[in-house]
């Protein structure tokens, strides 16, 4: 597993929730979305009513979980959890939504993987509050409706275009989560640094930070494996010299690059001097499977302004060059 991944991996599952922030206000950056979120909470409490249903769109470990928490905590009702993946027939949503109770939140990770059947039952318990359950088969077969508690959907989806027209617009509140800035970052590593009782440094808090490519999951484990560095090379408090000394030990460098996204840097510029270069290529020349470059390396590279994707191949940047430390050929036309 990549110690710089968004994915949420074992250890992270513990971790992760011990270092949830529990309340918008402790909610850190993402600075519209809360306030957007704080307005959307408040009216509806102050008029006594669910309010609308929320989409949170974005990239892994960026807090969609987290913020679905803090709805349910704000709004002082339970939080049901499940996921699109989880739900393969339409069976497996009437199930849930038949047991929701009055006002409780239901989080739906990965909305956009639910089976289709399914979809169309969420149609209407988002709009009527209301399920269709078909009793029988074929032509016999008849729909029942079934009156369902008022709920509060949550849905979660890393590509909000990847959803159904008639999905997206029954959510009447849409948050767009972006990477975070490094200072914000910084103050996320603080705070978990606080909570695990890891004693740090600010500056090394902001080394932690610029490395962990704007996902506060990153910043998280990151701070993990700088605090174990800390603790069996010294005397456990992180300056920024440890810091810099552990992440060179886990090949994480100054940008939040790791080896894989290093390597295929590097083979562009060293052996297709800059590109334009084929995926297929350029992954052999790494030893690895086109998808895992292109899934795994290349998005970040790309957010990062050192690798373009062309209609001819990949191709680096002027950045990249410089990343690396070489001199590019006239020939790179840079
Ligand atoms: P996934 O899509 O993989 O489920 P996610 O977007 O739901 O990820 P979370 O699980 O909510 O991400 O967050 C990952 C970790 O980052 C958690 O440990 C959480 O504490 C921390 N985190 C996320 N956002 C913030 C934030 N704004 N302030 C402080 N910590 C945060």
């Amino acid at each position: 597993e990549r110690l710089v991944s968004a994915e949420q991996s074992v250890e992270d599952q513990a971790i992760d929730a011990a270092l949830r922030p529990k309340q918008l206000d402790d909610f850190i950056g993402q600075e519209r979305v809360r306030e957007q979120l704080s307005l959307v909470l408040h009216s509806a409490l102050r008029r006594g009513r669910t309010p609308d249903h929320v989409l949170l769109s974005g990239g892994p470990g960026l807090g969609k979980t987290t913020l679905a928490m803090i709805i349910a905590a704000e709004l002082g009702k339970p939080l049901r959890i499940t996921s699109g993946p989880a739900i393969e027939r339409a069976g497996d949503l009437a199930a849930v939504l038949s047991t929701l109770s009055e006002g409780e939140v239901l989080f739906l990770d990965e909305i956009h993987r639910m089976a289709r059947p399914a979809e169309e039952m969420l149609y209407l318990a988002m709009e009527d509050f209301r399920v269709d359950v078909v009793v029988g088969k074929g032509p016999g077969a008849t729909a029942i409706p079934l009156d369902i508690a008022r709920f509060t959907l949550v849905g979660a989806t890393t590509r909000a275009g990847m959803l159904p027209g008639p999905l997206r617009d029954r959510f009447g509140f849409t948050a767009h989560m972006d990477f975070y800035e490094p200072a914000e970052l910084e103050v996320i590593v603080r705070r978990s640094a606080g909570l695990l009782g890891v004693r740090i440094d600010d500056e090394a808090a902001a080394e932690v930070a610029f490395r962990s490519r704007g996902t506060p999951r990153i910043a998280n484990r990151l701070l993990r494996r700088v605090r174990d560095y800390a603790e069996v090379r010294a005397d456990g408090r992180v300056t920024r010299e440890l810091a810099r000394a552990a992440l060179k030990l886990y090949e994480v460098d100054e940008e939040g690059l790791d080896r894989l996204d290093r390597a295929v840097l590097r083979a562009l510029l060293t052996k297709f001097g800059g590109g334009p270069v084929g995926l297929s290529t350029l992954a052999v020349s790494v030893g690895e499977e086109p998808e895992t470059v292109e899934v795994v390396a290349e998005p970040f590279l790309v957010r990062q302004g050192l690798l373009a994707r062309t209609a001819r191949g990949r191709v680096a940047t002027a950045a990249a060059w410089e990343h690396l430390g070489l001199t590019p050929p006239p020939s790179a036309g840079l």
